[in-house]
Formats: structure tokens, sequence, C-alpha cells
């Protein structure tokens, strides 16, 4: 396999409690801590361990975003990659970009890289869609295997398992194929000071949706961004009756 292409999504750290605008059009981003998405880390690490194990040549991190995704191309870079390509949208772009756009965006890279497969996270943490590997699939009319909790790879097809309800799927893909990956892959390395400063040196090509023919022209409109409702306060009841009895009469039992 010459060429593995993995997508790197530019989040709001995962330990950072998210804030609601005034305005309700979305979240506070501005001066927030981000990183990269949980399960891009996973991804990255499944196509530097191909690359150590001589299954592929080269490692190339994507991440389309506004500048500061280039911290999160670094980290790819530190982790193993080798090269980044950044697709640069301005902020205000990148809060109405949809996995529609991002999935045709790495579809013509796939192409223009000729790449052997894709690897992107199962969801990206901030919006939760889950759609980008099966519509970089269906763009390239390319084999999608999606929760991917292991893979081997033998000539030319990779063997995948999958955790479903109630047990564990396998089932084979000839590549050129798309994966997503679960949490249960792997564990991704942490990035070492010396591969940090090796990092700098990596190239990260920069370009835009339009060098490669993509409009990003939203295609829904988000009407609100509201709150959870926040929990009640609980009480604490003396002793089993009173808790039955206190869930009939609400009820509940
Ligand atoms: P989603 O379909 O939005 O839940 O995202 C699924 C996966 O697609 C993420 O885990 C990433 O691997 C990839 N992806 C989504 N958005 C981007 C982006 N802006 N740049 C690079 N990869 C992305």
């Amino acid at each position: 396999m010459a060429r593995v292409l993995v997508g790197v999504k530019r989040v709001i750290d995962y330990a950072v409690k998210v804030r609601v605008k005034p305005d309700k059009t979305g979240v506070v981003t501005e001066g927030i801590k981000h990183s990269m998405n949980p399960f891009d880390e996973i991804a990255v690490e499944e196509a530097v361990r191909m690359k150590e194990k001589k299954l592929a040549q080269e490692v190339v991190a994507v991440s389309c975003g506004p500048l500061q995704s280039q911290e999160t191309l670094r980290t790819a870079l530190a982790m193993g990659a080798d090269r980044a390509i950044h697709v640069e949208v301005t902020p205000a772009e990148y809060e109405m970009i949809q996995p529609i756009h991002i999935s045709k965006i790495l579809a013509k890279l796939a192409c223009a890289e000729k790449a052997d497969l894709v690897i992107v996270g199962k969801q990206a943490i901030d919006d939760d869609c889950n759609q980008t590997a099966q519509m970089i699939a269906g763009t390239l009319d390319w084999p999608a295997a999606t929760f991917c909790s292991k893979i081997e790879k033998n000539d030319g097809e990779l063997t995948i398992a999958r955790e479903v309800d109630g047990g564990v799927e396998v089932l084979k893909v000839k590549i050129p194929a798309v994966i997503s990956v679960d949490l249960r892959l792997n564990e991704p390395r942490y990035a070492t000071l010396p591969n940090i400063m090796k990092a700098k040196k990596k190239p990260i090509k920069k370009i835009t949706p339009k060098d490669l023919g993509v409009d990003t022209t939203s295609r829904i409109e988000i009407v609100s961004v509201e709150e959870p409702v926040s929990r009640k306060a609980g009480s604490i009841v003396p002793d089993v009756d009173t808790l039955i009895t206190k869930l009939k009469e609400a009820g509940h039992a």
C-alpha cells in the first residue's frame, strides 16, 4: 500500500465545558482550548502503525479549517505522519462547513494523492455527525468499513472487526477503501519532544477548497443552539418503601 490519507479535525478539547453563544447561533470558540478530535488520534496512530509494519509507505494528514488547524497537523506529524495538507478556510466558513464538503475535499485529495486508504474518526466530537467516512466512500465509489476496532492487512485486502450490538462483526474489504475508527482500535501514542521538534521540519502544503473545485456553500441552516436543560436537584429518601411510594406517586412504577 503506497499511501494512507488521514483526516484530522481541530475541535474544542474534550475536557472543556462548552458554552452556547448568547445569540444561540453556535458555541463559544474564541479563547477556548482546542485539540485534535480524539478519534482522529486513533486514526493517525493506526496509519503510523501500518507504516511501521511496512504495510504502508507514506502517511499524509489532512485538516480542513482555519490557520490554527496547522497545530493539529503538527501533532499528527509529531505522532509520525510524513507530511500534511492544510485545506484553509476562514473561521466564519469553518463554522458553516459540513461533512458533505469535508467528504468532497478528502475524496478529491485521495485521488490527487493516489491514496489507497482513507482513515477518519468515526465522528467529530463537536458536531457528532458521523457522516464523513460514509460520504467519502460514496463519492469515490470505494468500499467503506465503519467503526473499526481491529484492522489487519493481507494482499490488497483488509480484514476488519467492528463492534456491533451483541458481538463482533468481521468483514473483508478490498483496497482502495475508506475506514472510520472506533475507540478500542488502539491507544494513540503521545508525541515525544524530539518528535515534536522533528515535526517542525516536515512539510505542510496549503490549499483551499476552491483549488480542489469544492463549493463549500452551506446546504443546511442552523436554526438555534441551546444549552441542555439543567437537571433538577434530587432528594434523599429514608428507605426503600418510601422510594417505591414516591415512584408510584410520580407515575414511574
Ligand atoms: P464527522 O462526520 O463530522 O463526525 O467526522 C468524522 C471524521 O471525519 C472525523 O473524525 C475526521 O477524521 C474527519 N473530519 C471531519 N471534519 C474534518 C476536517 N475539518 N478536517 C479533516 N478531517 C475531518
